[in-house]
C-alpha cells in the first residue's frame, strides 16, 4: 500500500498540459481544443485530476493522524496510470508519426515519457486487475473472487509437482 500511495503520485504529463498543448495546435484549420472528442477527454482528465488530488489529500489527512496508508491508495494508481496513459497516448495522436521523433522540445517530451512509461506503471505495484480486485473487496466491502486456495498454507497448496 506504501508503494501504491508513492507511484500514485508519479509526475508525468497531466491534464493542464494536454489543455495548452490542444489551445496551440491545428486540427485541419481550427485550433485542436476546438474539437469535441478533445474536449470531452480533457473534460474527463480534469475531473480524474481533481479526484486525485481529494483523494490524496485524504491519505495525507490519514497519515499526518499516524495512520497507514489504506485500500483507497490502489484507486489513486489505478486512475493515475491510466491517466497517464490516456493522455501521452492523446500527444502522440496529435503530433501523427511526428511523435516517433527524438527531440529536445520538453512538451513533446512529456508526452512520449507519458506514451512510454505509463503501461509498465498499469503493471508494477500491482496491475490494473489486481488493483480492480483490492478496491472491489477491501473498498467497496464486494465479495471475493473464488478461491481454492484461501486459507491454506503455501506449502500445502496444489503444485502438479509430485
Ligand atoms: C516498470 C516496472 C517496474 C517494476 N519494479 C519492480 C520493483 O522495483 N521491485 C519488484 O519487486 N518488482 C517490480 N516490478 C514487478 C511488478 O511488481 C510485477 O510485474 C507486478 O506485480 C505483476 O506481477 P507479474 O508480472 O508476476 O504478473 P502476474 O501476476 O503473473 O499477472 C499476469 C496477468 O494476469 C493478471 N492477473 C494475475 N492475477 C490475477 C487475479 N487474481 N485476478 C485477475 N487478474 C489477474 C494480471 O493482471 C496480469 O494481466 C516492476 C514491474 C514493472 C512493469
Amino acid at each position: 500500500m506504501n508503494e501504491r500511495l508513492a507511484v500514485g503520485d508519479a509526475n508525468g504529463a497531466d491534464v493542464e498540459d494536454a489543455f495548452r498543448w490542444a489551445k496551440g495546435q491545428d486540427d485541419l484549420g481550427e485550433p485542436l481544443i476546438n474539437n469535441k472528442s478533445v474536449r470531452s477527454s480533457i473534460a474527463d482528465w480534469y475531473c480524474e485530476a481533481t479526484g486525485l488530488k481529494n483523494t490524496k489529500l485524504r491519505t495525507m489527512s490519514a497519515l499526518s493522524k499516524g495512520e497507514t496508508p489504506g485500500p483507497e491508495a490502489s484507486i489513486t494508481k489505478i486512475v493515475s496510470a491510466n491517466k497517464l496513459q490516456d493522455i501521452g497516448n492523446f500527444g502522440m495522436d496529435s503530433l501523427d508519426m511526428a511523435g516517433m521523433l527524438k527531440t529536445d522540445d520538453p512538451e513533446i517530451q512529456s508526452f512520449q515519457n507519458a506514451w512510454l512509461g505509463a503501461p509498465g506503471l498499469r503493471i508494477a505495484g500491482g496491475t490494473d486487475e489486481i488493483l480492480k480486485n483490492i478496491i472491489a473487496e477491501r473498498v467497496l466491502g464486494l465479495p471475493q473472487d473464488a478461491r481454492a486456495d484461501k486459507g491454506m498454507p503455501y506449502k500445502d497448496i496444489p503444485s502438479g509437482k509430485v
